[in-house]
């Protein structure tokens, strides 16, 4: 957050948005990440996927966009973007540190 001084004396606050949030979000927009028409050629079906099992849930991350404990990083099975390969994603448990397959 930064502040800009404006008359003197009164104070307007700007909010300027998480460098890494921005980051995740053009590449998204770089690679053309949008809703998938068909399932079984979505983030779902992609080779790149691994789905991060903690705590009793899942989340989905994209190997190309890269992993982090961020929501940034996360991914829709419903969407799909230019990098798409078909493939068996990854699944790796978060609380034991392995990967399942
Ligand atoms: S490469 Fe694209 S289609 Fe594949 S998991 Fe990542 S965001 Fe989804």
């Amino acid at each position: 957050m930064k502040e800009k001084l404006i008359l003197g004396s009164k104070k307007e606050v700007v909010k300027e948005e998480d460098p890494w949030m921005k980051g995740n979000k053009e590449w998204k927009i770089r690679v053309g990440y949008r809703l998938a028409e068909d399932e079984e050629r979505s983030c779902k079906a992609c080779k790149y996927r691994i789905r991060i099992k903690y705590h009793g849930k899942s989340f989905n991350k994209c190997e190309k966009l890269g992993l982090s404990h961020s929501e940034a990083t996360d991914i829709r099975l419903k969407c799909i973007c230019n990098l798409y390969e078909k493939g068996e994603s990854r699944v790796y448990d978060a609380d034991y540190g392995y990967w399942i397959k």
